[in-house]
């Protein structure tokens, strides 16, 4: 089976790894961060498209706990309304964004999709990623370990980076590109990588 490696156990990352796991593609998150973030956070809200995308990797149950959100009002430090706006459309079915604890949402997904097979790496923080001749990707992360994950090429879209600093390598010479232009979640594989 086609392997890919997600980069950040954030909210993208496990969400990517559920994604790839339902088009068959094996998938396993990297996270710098040496531990969990559980309890970490404040609130955030998804739009409905987030939303809709959720339902479709069967991960809208893990929005237990949230709450609608058709309109916000923001405040300053001193109790002046500074604005009153919508939070965006609804979908068809009438759903409206949703404000969730970032950490009840994290957590929830985490275990989602650890309990559907997807390992979970902490202490592992991206530093390089080159691809081989052989047509993999080489993950460098700096505590000196590496991981390998299938990258089919041409065309060559998304790699295992986020958030480094170094460049991106092609192993014999060829086009490099600065994994800091890619965010956490993307992962290490091509659109045509179905296996
Ligand atoms: C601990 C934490 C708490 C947060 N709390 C809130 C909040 O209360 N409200 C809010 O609106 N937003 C919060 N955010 C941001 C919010 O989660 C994201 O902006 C949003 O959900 C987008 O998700 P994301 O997965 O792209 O990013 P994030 O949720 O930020 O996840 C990115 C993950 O990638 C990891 N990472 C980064 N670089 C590397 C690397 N080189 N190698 C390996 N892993 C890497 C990070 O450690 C992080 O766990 C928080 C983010 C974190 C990390």
């Amino acid at each position: 089976m086609t392997k890919a490696l997600v980069i950040g156990a954030g909210i993208a990352g496990p969400v990517t790894a559920a994604a790839l796991r339902k088009a068959g593609i094996e998938a396993a998150v990297f996270e710098a961060a040496d531990r969990t973030a559980d309890g970490v956070g404040a609130f955030l809200t998804l739009a409905v498209n987030g939303l809709a995308a959720l339902e479709t990797l069967d991960l809208k149950p893990m929005l237990d706990g949230g709450f609608d959100t058709p309109r916000m009002v923001v405040f300053s430090g001193t109790g002046r309304r500074l604005a009153d706006l919508s939070s965006g459309p609804r979908l068809p079915d009438g759903t409206v964004s949703q404000t969730i604890r970032r950490c009840d949402l994290y957590v929830s997904l985490r275990d989602e999709v650890v309990r559907r097979g997807v390992p979970v790496h902490y202490g592992r923080r991206l530093v390089d990623a080159e691809v081989t001749s052989g047509g993999t990707v080489v993950a460098r992360f700096a505590d000196g370990s590496e991981a390998e994950g299938d990258l089919r090429s041409p065309p060559m879209r998304a790699c295992a980076v986020a958030g480094s600093r170094r460049s991106w390598r092609r192993a014999g010479g060829g086009a490099t590109r600065r994994p800091s232009a890619l965010p956490a979640g993307s992962c290490a594989t091509t659109s045509s990588c179905r296996s």
